[in-house]
């Protein structure tokens, strides 16, 4: 870790008037705060972009961000794409069916203009949970610590909470794999296979989890997106699903040891037709006792809570009695009706 400075020392919770649910306790952070489970649905999206992730819809802007999730009655919490260390960017190649639009520039946030300052206004502006999606760039776990701990300080320059970071693996070696089934083949090959791939994804994602780092691990199926895609001669994956399901389970036991959620991600629905996890993942998540977030990685407010009711009904019937948001770092569980 980079100095231990990076840490939140100056808490400013901003409660969304809006949201009269969230109990003072929860709201001030404490341990064993808890939404009232008077309350049905799942009532916290925790994984949503705005304009600011530069591959999204024109209308993600943050009020039309706060107007979506107010009417579907959920609190959004953003996990906006973190800006890359010096000498990374993300430009979105090809257009991976509907998820995205077609654009090109850079993904993410950046350091090096005023865009993460400008975030963190919109954001106090109208009073939304600030979070963020923060890549693993394999090898490079320092250059990610002193990234985060320059987050939290322009965080706190601005009387910002972070509420949550999620760790995402969307780039092999130096180049982003999720965008197409092409860019997915192409790093397949760069690892030397599938089972290489695999085994280094999955490693990766260990060692992000043991740096302390993070509160949750976004959409760690996300390699099967492509399983269905006609633009590959097979899915990529199906000689090797022992490797896969070998190492996603060692990786989940590193999650439920380090005590890091997990993402139930619906926006698997566009491009897998089924949510991050599926159902043989989510029970052995539930069987750990991993935490479980939902989030729809909306990049266009009509996606936010998509797949809602299904993934609620979902995770109740895998076990789980409850799920998971964060308020500045802090797990807060929502009872599942
Ligand atoms: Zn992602
Ligand atoms: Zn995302």
């Amino acid at each position: 870790m980079v100095g231990g400075g990076w840490a939140v020392t100056q808490r400013h919770i901003v409660m969304p008037a809006y949201y009269p649910e969230l109990t003072q306790d929860a709201a001030a952070g404490k341990r064993g705060a808890a939404f009232s489970s008077a309350h049905k649905g799942l009532l916290v999206d925790n994984h949503v972009h705005t304009k600011y992730a530069g591959h999204s819809a024109a209308d993600s802007d943050i009020v039309s961000v706060r107007w979506a999730g107010l009417h579907r009655g959920l609190r959004v919490s953003l996990r906006e794409h973190a800006p890359l260390p010096d000498g990374f960017e993300l430009r979105q190649v090809g257009r991976p069916g509907r998820e995205f639009p077609s654009v090109s520039t850079a993904v993410g946030l950046s350091l090096r203009d005023h865009s993460l300052g400008a975030f963190f206004v919109d954001c106090l502006d109208a009073g939304l949970s600030v979070g963020f999606e923060v890549d693993i760039l394999g090898g490079r776990l320092d250059l990610t610590e002193e990234l985060v701990a320059e987050v939290y300080r322009q965080a706190r320059s601005f009387g910002v909470t972070i509420d949550a970071l999620n760790c995402s693996h969307h780039v092999m070696g130096e180049a982003p794999w999720d965008f197409t089934p092409q860019t997915l083949a192409a790093a397949i090959g760069f690892c030397g296979g599938p089972a290489a791939f695999i085994r280094r994804y999955f490693a990766e994602i260990r060692e992000a989890v043991a740096t302390g780092l993070f509160q949750c691990v976004s959409h760690i199926e996300a390699p099967r997106k492509f399983d269905m895609s006609e633009a590959l001669p097979e899915p990529p994956f199906s000689d090797v699903e022992d490797v896969w399901w070998g190492e996603l389970e060692r990786t989940l036991e590193a999650l439920a040891v380090h005590g890091v959620a997990l993402e139930y991600n619906t926006g698997g629905l566009t491009t897998w037709g089924r949510p991050y996890l599926g159902p043989p993942a989510l029970a052995l998540a539930v069987e750990l006792g991993i935490r479980l977030v939902v989030g729809s990685d909306a990049h266009s407010p009509e996606h936010i809570g998509r797949g809602f009711v299904d993934a609620e009904r979902e995770i109740a019937t895998a076990g789980a009695t409850e799920v998971w948001t964060f308020i500045a770092g802090q797990p807060v569980p929502i009872p599942l009706s």
